[in-house]
């Protein structure tokens, strides 16, 4: 049952006929934990938050810098220097302090992951780097866990789902063989990336979470979005299971 403060508060969610008050419920219920706090993770937390996503862990071991402003918007100049996971909580709260959040100053290891997964039913992966990403995809098929995957460069963005451990998806390391992969295979230090557009991919990513929840219309499991904000393409492409995948191929 929701608080009479809940009803108000999440009034524009429950009157979609696709969330309702049940819809709502569940929400409050879901686990979900955000790995990244920076520009992916700026608006997938705030996002998540605002819903009502009830419970919430936030990993980074990364401090705020100057040059992170110009995209991870749920920090500031006040915030600079400041472990980027208790700058993200004091803004989380401040938003929306019934959400149960947890965070974790810590790198994402397998040792890390394999504890911090066990609390939670959706990964999000929000980070910029291909061997955080790897880590996370592997312990998240290790784990039967949903993973909610997205990465942005200059004015490209991607957002998937990967159930592997079910029938015959794809995991992130069948994927990354594919072409598709081929825009961000640059090291990180190389790339470039307009913060509106890690802010709409982010959303995407949170939306994607969202409906993953509540079980609503179509889901993005077996299936890429890949944006191109420069020349306003946006495509969907069908993934498939590589046979000879070292994480997922049995
Ligand atoms: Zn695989």
């Amino acid at each position: 049952m929701l608080s009479e403060n809940q009803k108000q508060r999440y009034l524009r969610n429950t009157i979609l006929p696709e969330i309702g008050e049940k819809g709502q419920e569940k929400l409050l219920c879901a686990k979900v934990l955000v790995i990244g706090c920076g520009g992916l993770g700026s608006p997938v937390l705030f996002y998540l938050a605002a819903a009502g996503v009830g419970n919430i862990g936030a990993i980074d071991d990364d401090v705020v810098e100057l040059s992170n402003l110009q995209r991870q918007v749920i920090h500031n100049e006040k915030n600079l220097g400041q472990k980027k996971v208790l700058s993200a909580k004091e803004k989380i709260l401040t938003l929306n302090p019934g959400v149960n959040l947890q965070i974790f100053d810590q790198r994402a290891n397998r040792e890390s992951l394999r504890k911090i997964y066990a609390d939670y039913d959706f990964i999000l992966d929000a980070t910029d780097n291909f061997p955080s990403r790897f880590i996370i995809n592997e312990i998240a098929h290790e784990q039967k866990k949903p993973l909610i995957f997205a990465a942005v460069k200059g004015f490209l963005g991607q957002v998937s789902v990967f159930k592997s451990y079910e029938k015959n998806n794809p995991c992130y390391a069948c994927f990354n063989h594919n072409i598709v992969d081929e825009n961000f295979s640059l090291p990180l230090s190389e790339k470039g990336i307009l913060g509106s557009v890690a802010g709409t991919i982010g959303a995407l990513q949170a939306t994607t979470t969202i409906r993953e929840i509540l079980e609503i219309g179509e889901s993005l499991v077996g299936k890429i979005l890949i944006f191109d904000f420069l020349k306003n393409e946006f495509r969907k492409v069908n993934l498939k299971k590589n046979p000879s995948c070292k994480i997922c191929a049995s």
